[in-house]
């Protein structure tokens, strides 16, 4: 544990005293934020309430304690740079609870984030029932990441991979030297194997499915490495002459077979490109040994109330809690089955010890069915969990950590929350504020905000334009703030005013859909309008809207199956793609085109940015290269683009950056030392456009560049839109890398409003107010609407009620989460929905109409 802060001097006692914030667009700000209290930063996106609370109040809170730890502990941190500010006084220890803007990077599940898997394998190892004469096991027995527990066949996958002659050649039309051998590595390599073939007198020029079969075998399944001579590029006949020659060879060729060589490779290879690629070529299938389970037959044999500890984990979490409650009782008496009372006799102290483990996960259980979670179970990893729903595990692992003397860091813990499930988060954050801990939460929920202590008001725009302290101080006072966007929301009780509602011009009709808790369902989407499915958290809206209706609707326009929301390296190790179940019966034929705006990156690396994304920098491109300058050079448009050879600095490759790799933390990038962040090479920056090199524009924001570009309609047009989506406080060359999961989403819908013209397209958005003010997300609703205008269907996944309120059609799933949920409890135009007799949405929503 952390000592506790020295308060400076100055300081006002119970307080974190700020001077002289700069991190991003903070313009020099100081105040004052209480300790022991719920702290809650307000403002527009991109306002600067994250480079306060994250970038300035959490990076120096790290900063401070890692100069305290060894440099060996601190290079296990995911450090965040120093952040910009003159002082900081009062500052307790700090822990984030930031939600994953990419992708987690590490595998893990709900078991293993809350801990809870660690106090089961002991509850296991320590109160299990053993079967006759089996020793007891350690609690790492029962884990199938250690030696002791995974089962010996599938390593603790629960699955084995093997190939199969269909898997590694797929056509078999197609000869050797045609690359039948589809899972050979590609290039050199690949043709080297067929050269080492050759040498051996293999036919490679006869269709693989007429070979022998024992020269299949051999090519595909041979443990031998054969080392040979190679005569590269020479014919089969060539190859014979040059052999009895004894030519001298072009080199020694070594071979291996297509199983041996996609074993290995997917077994050793750090690259998880290669890992993919090899994937390709395997069929998994469940482990015939463990069925699936991950662990060896002795952790299998070991039972707690007649379930083996991995049927245990695949139970959803308010079942586990069902389960344990009797144990916990304060008699000791433990269960009700007769082995449960025979065990009560003989073993005393054995009960003793399960009283206290299930006690311990009962309270534990207990925190995580509040915050809404009892539809997980202990197995799923946290890959497929939504950012709210992994925010909310590790907020309710730390409920019961016991820690106080805490600040910590949330981001929008609201987010994914049904308003229902919001009440349970609150009274999770009380109990931490209870425990004698400080809460600096980033939120845009107002139910959240009329509950803080204290407000810190950032804005009063974005970007530039923002980046102040407007109010910072208990909620009443935010009244008087002219400035601020927030307190028009917060203190405004007139709901908005209800415009007409559209009429669906045609029905997309889904049928016998089945996925996770969604089982044999009907439903139907309105074409042509606005539409909400609302639902509390785990009631199945991601498995209908995400899930079903993306893979069915693409599946229909030919689209194939969308790519898997999971990271690369992640994919290959789950399970077995769940299909979805279910048919489109009417609708299709008035849907031409499906786009899924969600807040993902717009691309990775600092390669891409706003300007390449939108298309907006290929007309930039043209400008410059019809300059005079250029035209007398023979620059063309390629040579003003930082992705090619020609016009970027080739230290950095244009990407204005150098990669710094680090033992044991992410990657971090430094400025090019050739160009200085410039991307291209001097020559290039030499031509000028209105007397501003390429590099010069992409440092422009948008609304300068609205007006640097005047009179050029393409790139107005592009520019326009971008402003209109709220984001003219951005840099044009802005990398991907800087932008935030909302600025993302609105990049993306102002590329769909630019072509927006064209119809007929279906529109998918999965929570898309998620990181946005009030503010903001009426300027989004403006925004779907205009795309409805324009002859498209809109499909929004929605929790904002103010939102919900302004759609169309409203389709409300439930009425619980899991299998407590999963059918349409009411469907209907807001108004009705919000009549709903059993819809936990509907008293929210009638509190947003009018
Ligand atoms: P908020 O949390 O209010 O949405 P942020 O603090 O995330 O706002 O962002 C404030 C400003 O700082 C925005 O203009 C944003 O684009 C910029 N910004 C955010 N992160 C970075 C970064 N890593 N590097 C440079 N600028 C950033
Ligand atoms: P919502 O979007 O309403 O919060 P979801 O559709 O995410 O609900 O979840 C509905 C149910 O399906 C829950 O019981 C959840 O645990 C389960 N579920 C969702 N996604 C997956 C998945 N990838 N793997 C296994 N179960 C899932
Ligand atoms: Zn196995
Ligand atoms: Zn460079």
């Amino acid at each position: 544990a952390a000592a506790e802060p020295i308060v400076g001097g100055q300081g006002r006692p119970g307080f974190v005293r700020v001077r002289g914030a700069r991190e991003h667009n903070l313009k020099d700000v100081s105040l004052d934020i209480p300790r022991d209290a719920l702290v809650v930063f307000t403002g527009v996106s991109g306002s600067g309430k994250s480079s306060l609370a994250f970038g300035t109040l959490y990076a120096e809170a790290q900063r401070r304690y890692l100069e305290s730890v060894s440099p060996y502990a601190r290079r296990l941190f995911h450090q965040m740079p120093v952040p910009e500010v003159d002082e900081i006084d009062g500052l307790p220890p700090a822990v984030a609870l930031q939600q994953q803007r990419g992708s987690p990077t590490t595998r893990s599940s709900v078991g293993s984030v809350s801990t809870l898997s660690n106090s089961l394998r002991m509850l296991y190892s320590r109160a299990g029932d053993y079967p006759a004469g089996q020793a007891l096991l350690y609690a790492e027995s029962f884990s199938p990441n250690t030696p002791e527990g995974a089962c010996p066949e599938c390593s603790g996958l629960g699955r084995v991979y093997e190939v199969t002659e269909q898997s590694l050649v797929p056509d078999d039309s197609l000869t050797i030297r045609e690359r039948a051998v589809a899972a050979w590595p590609p290039a050199w390599h690949g043709q080297n194997l067929r050269d080492i073939l050759v040498t051996m007198g293999y036919d490679v020029d006869t269709p693989w499915r007429d070979l022998p079969k024992k020269d299949r075998d051999w090519i595909l399944y041979t443990d031998e490495t054969p080392t040979v001579p190679v005569y590269a590029g020479l014919t089969p006949e060539q190859t014979r002459a040059a052999l009895k020659r004894e030519d001298t060879p072009s080199y020694q060729g070594t071979f291996t077979g297509a199983r041996r060589y996609v074993l290995q490779t997917f077994a050793n290879t750090e690259s998880a490109s290669m890992k993919k690629r090899v994937a390709r070529y395997m069929v998994s299938t469940e482990c015939p040994l463990c069925r699936g389970k991950r662990l060896r037959q002795e952790a299998l044999s070991v039972t707690f109330a007649g379930a083996d500890i991995a049927d245990i984990s695949r139970m959803p979490l308010a079942r586990l809690h069902a389960m344990l409650q009797p144990y916990a009782g304060g008699k000791a008496q433990g269960g009700k089955t007769a082995s449960d009372k025979r065990r009560a006799k003989l073993h005393p102290e054995q009960m003793i010890v399960t009283q206290r483990i299930a006690e311990d996960l009962v309270a534990r259980l207990d925190v995580l069915l509040a915050l809404g979670l009892g539809y997980l179970a202990l197995e799923r990893s946290t890959p497929t969990l939504s950012p709210g729903e992994l925010q909310r595990l590790r907020l309710a692992t730390q409920v019961r950590s016991n820690l106080f003397g805490v600040v910590y860091v949330l981001d929008e813990p609201s987010a994914g929350l049904h308003p229902a499930d919001t009440e349970a988060l609150l009274v999770a954050l009380d109990q931490l504020k209870a425990s004698g801990n400080s809460l600096f939460v980033v939120e845009h929920a107002l139910d959240v905000i009329r509950r803080a202590d204290w407000i810190v008001d950032v804005g009063p725009a974005a970007g530039e334009r923002g980046g102040e302290v407007l109010y910072s101080g208990p909620p009443e006072g935010l009244k008087k703030i002219e400035a601020s966007q927030t307190r028009r929301y917060l203190f405004d009780d007139a709901p908005p005013a209800v415009r007409a509602r559209r009429e669906s011009n045609g029905w997309l009709r889904l049928e016998g859909v089945t996925r996770n808790n969604l089982d044999n369902l009907s439903v139907e989407f309105p074409l042509g309008v606005l539409t909400a499915v609302t639902g509390v958290s785990g009631s199945g809206k991601s498995s209908l809207v995400s899930q079903v209706l993306v893979d069915l609707v693409a599946t229909e326009l030919g689209q194939g199956a969308p790519a898997p929301e999971l990271d690369e390296a992640d994919d290959l190790e789950q399970e077995a793609a769940i299909p979805t179940q279910g048919r489109i019966v009417t609708g299709m034929e008035s849907l031409r085109r499906m786009v899924r705006v969600d807040q993902k990156p717009i691309g990775r690396t600092p390669r891409s940015n706003l300007a390449t994304y939108t298309g907006l920098f290929d007309q930039v491109r043209k400008l410059f290269a019809a300059t005079k300058m250029a035209r007398a050079r023979r620059y063309d448009a390629g040579r003003f683009s930082f992705n090619v050879a020609k016009g970027r600095c080739e230290t950095c490759a244009g990407e204005g950056s150098v990669m710094v790799e680090l033992l044991f933390l992410p990657s971090v990038y430094a400025p090019c030392p050739t160009c200085e962040g410039a991307r291209y090479n001097a020559k290039t920056l030499e031509v000028t456009y209105k007397d501003r090199n390429i590099a010069e524009v992409l440092g422009m924001t948008v609304d300068a560049a609205a007006e640097f570009f005047a009179g050029e309609p393409l790139v107005e047009r592009s520019l326009e839109v971008l402003r209109e989506v709220g984001l003219g406080y951005l840099r044009l060359g802005q990398p991907a890398t800087e932008l935030s999961g909302g600025e993302a989403q609105r990049i993306k819908l102002a590329t769909e409003l630019q072509r927006a013209g064209r119809g007929n397209t279906l529109y998918i958005l999965d929570e898309p107010t998620t990181g946005l003010h009030p503010s903001d997300a009426d300027r989004l609703v403006n925004q779907l609407e205009r795309l409805v205008d324009a002859g498209n269907t809109v499909v929004v996944v929605e929790h904002t009620m103010r939102v919900v309120a302004a759609c169309d059609w409203v389709i409300d799933i439930g009425p619980g989460a899991g299998d407590e949920g999963g059918t349409v409890v009411a469907a209907g135009t807001p108004e009705a929905v919000a009549r709903a007799k059993h819809s936990r949405t509907a008293a929210y929503l009638r509190a947003c109409l009018a």
